[in-house]
């Protein structure tokens, strides 16, 4: 008998795990493959709701800087946390991006952000590895990065420290409530019993009654290149705006470059194509000409999980109080990662929905 069993151990369902053990529940974590390493393995651990700021995205946006201060707060918790502060910089690829850039600067600082407008000299001193070509950027000193794939494993042997009965290879198959209102759970080859349940399980299609909201999930492929013998290529994260040829970035980490990343719906289709290869290749090469001789190291795809409207979703299923849901991280999910993990915690254990979260309902 558990309190709470949570099904899905990427960073949704760890980040809930520790914050319900926190408040000292006794949780299982169950994972239907390794932990970790669903979509959360795939992404680039940008932290960068201010770089990542759309138009149509302030409720993201603000839970992004509620998130952050988390991951700075969690930096100072666990000594196998390292944050990368150089910062980004979202760049103008060509003379015809300016008139975009400029109006999500003066968005951003609208919003009260701390952003600066770079060109020239000033800009290549800071990104020497730009290219002379790029005509002005946007630098953002609070959007950061970790290398999650040091992370992740770290904070599942964290939790398991911390008394998380977390199980692998045990997917979820189906659920149902006893008379006692206890959540009856079929997973794996086992059967377990607990006060709620949580679903965390990402863009991977569930059964039945486990699927209580429908999940979209968003394609993005990835290339990593080996940073040059002398040192790092890149010191912060680039993210390009291209009117003509579209959104990609380079995120610099210790031993990689990651170059990313496509966005397409394909359903459960991970394959990698040569066009999206291309497209990423060639906006990156655009920015930073200086990838073009660097190693493959690994190429690779991940599924977004997005709801329709595109915002994350934490809320008790209709008519099932025992029963939740936290899903629809979409491209934001290392990021949010923190914050909607403490929510699902306070909202499972007092009812009470954090602010920052409170828009994110099955309602909306
Ligand atoms: C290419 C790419 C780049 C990205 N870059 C960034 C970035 O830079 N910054 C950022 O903030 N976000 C980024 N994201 C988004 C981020 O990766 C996701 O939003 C986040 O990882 C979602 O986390 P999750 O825990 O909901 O899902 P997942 O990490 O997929 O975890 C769900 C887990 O549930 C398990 N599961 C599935 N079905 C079952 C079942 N039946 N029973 C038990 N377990 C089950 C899976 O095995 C999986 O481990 C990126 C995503 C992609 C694809």
């Amino acid at each position: 008998m558990y309190d709470v069993i949570i099904a899905g151990a990427g960073i949704a369902g760890m980040s809930a795990a520790w914050y319900l053990q926190q408040a000292g529940k006794r949780i299982l974590l169950l994972d239907a493959h390794k932990c970790g390493q669903g979509t959360s393995w795939a992404a680039a651990g940008m932290l960068a709701p201010v770089n990542e700021l759309e138009f149509q995205e302030v409720e993201v946006l603000q839970a992004g800087v509620a998130s952050l201060e988390l991951w700075h707060q969690w930096a100072r918790e666990f000594d196998f946390l390292t944050l990368n502060t150089t910062g980004t910089l979202d760049i103008a690829l060509g003379v015809e991006d300016i008139p975009y850039l400029q109006r999500v600067f003066a968005f951003q600082q609208q919003l009260g952000l701390q952003v600066q407008w770079l060109e020239g000299e000033a800009l290549q001193t800071l990104e020497p590895a730009l290219s002379r070509n790029i005509p002005a950027a946007v630098h953002s000193r609070t959007d950061i990065q970790l290398e999650h794939r040091e992370f992740l494993p770290h904070f599942a042997d964290h939790l398991r420290q911390a008394g998380v009965d977390l199980r692998e290879h045990c997917p979820l198959h189906s659920w149902t409530l006893a008379e006692d209102g206890t959540v009856q759970v079929q997973a794996g080859e086992h059967s377990f019993t607990a006060s709620q349940l949580l679903l965390a399980t990402g863009s991977a299609p569930l059964p039945g009654t486990a699927a209580p909201v429908r999940i979209y999930p968003i394609r993005g492929q990835m290339i990593s290149v080996a940073p040059p013998a002398g040192g790092p290529l890149v010191h912060h994260n680039v993210r390009i705006r291209s009117k003509t040829y579209g959104y990609a970035y380079l995120a610099p980490k210790p031993t990689r470059i990651i170059l990313g990343s496509t966005t397409e719906e394909m359903g459960q289709d991970t394959r990698l194509t040569a066009g999206g290869m291309m497209d990423i290749l060639r906006k990156c090469y655009h920015a930073v000409p200086g990838i073009y001789d660097l190693n493959v190291l690994e190429t690779w795809s991940g599924l977004r999980p997005a709801t329709l409207s595109r915002h994350p979703v934490l809320d008790a299923l209709p008519g099932t109080p025992q029963v939740f849901v936290l899903n629809g991280l979409y491209r934001h999910g290392i990021l949010l990662g923190p914050l909607m993990g403490r929510a699902a915690a306070q909202l499972m254990t007092t009812g009470h929905r954090l602010p920052a979260v409170a828009g994110f309902t099955l309602a909306n």
